[in-house]
């Protein structure tokens, strides 16, 4: 489905009504789709979603910062499957929410990945509760997880390959191009994140379980927790984010 395309089928979800949506997590596996159901939540409530990726992706290609120490880091951390350090992104987080659109609610994408970043996390939104005298302030975190299997995993992602003309999104295995290599719109020829090569991506789920799976029973344990599956079509994975989100905060 053309780029298009796709954020239309997107903006024509009718989401449930929700006043202050207030904070949310969505958790789940690099692959698991949390980009693509963010992007929709933020759409339906009009809050912003913070992707730590996407914010980590826009400094490793800022002019000014790719060639400092701190873009090194960030580039090597990114391009090998680990993680980037807690105290670079918990400061990146802290920078986002302190924006003005994060008034009603936001939805992080990507963050926390390890239990060090969730505990910051708890400790910050603690600090907002006692500090703060609006309802939105006192809202605790929502943590929502999509699960999917690591063969679907696996697929999604070494499968994936974008036109770096006109973006478009294709995966060998579930929506190839007509043509094995070029773009069908323009034909200019896919490329493949270095970050979606097997070898890495293989890393990155290795990274994944032994630093976030316990971010998941973290919010697990605290109760406002609920798990959506991820294998179904999109549009159900959809209806079922934002059942749990409101389930979570009724
Ligand atoms: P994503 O687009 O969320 O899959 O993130 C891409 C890459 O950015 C990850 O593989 C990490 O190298 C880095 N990254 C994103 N979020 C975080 C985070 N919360 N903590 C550390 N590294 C992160």
């Amino acid at each position: 489905m053309p780029v298009a395309e796709q954020e239309t089928a997107l903006k024509q979800h009718a989401a449930p009504h929700l006043e202050t949506p207030g904070p949310i997590l969505l958790l789940g596996a690099p692959g698991a789709g949390k980009g693509t159901q963010s992007k929709v939540v933020m759409t339906a409530w009009q809050i912003p979603q913070i992707s730590t990726g996407d914010i980590l992706r826009g400094l490793r290609k800022d002019p000014t910062k790719a060639n400092t120490p701190l873009g090194q880091q960030v580039r090597a951390a990114m391009d090998s499957g680990h993680l980037v350090s807690d105290s670079l992104v918990e400061q990146l987080v802290l920078d986002r929410l302190a924006h003005s659109d994060t008034h009603r609610g936001y939805i992080l994408d990507g963050f926390p990945r390890t239990l060090a970043q969730a505990n910051w996390l708890d400790t910050q939104l603690a600090q907002s509760a006692h500090a703060g005298d609006t309802a939105f302030e006192r809202l605790p975190v929502v943590a929502v997880m999509v699960r999917v299997s690591y063969t679907t995993l696996m697929r999604r992602t070494t499968g994936r390959r974008v036109c770096p003309s006109c973006t478009r999104i294709y995966n060998m295995f579930f929506q190839p191009p007509q043509n094995d290599t070029v773009c069908d719109d323009d034909a200019t020829v896919l490329m493949q994140r270095p970050d979606d090569t097997e070898s890495v991506f293989a890393e990155r789920l290795r990274t994944y379980d032994s630093l976030t799976a316990p971010v998941v029973e973290h919010y697990r344990m605290q109760g406002r927790f609920a798990e959506v599956d991820g294998e179904q079509d999109m549009e159900r994975v959809t209806g079922s984010v934002f059942d749990a989100i409101v389930r979570l905060r009724s």
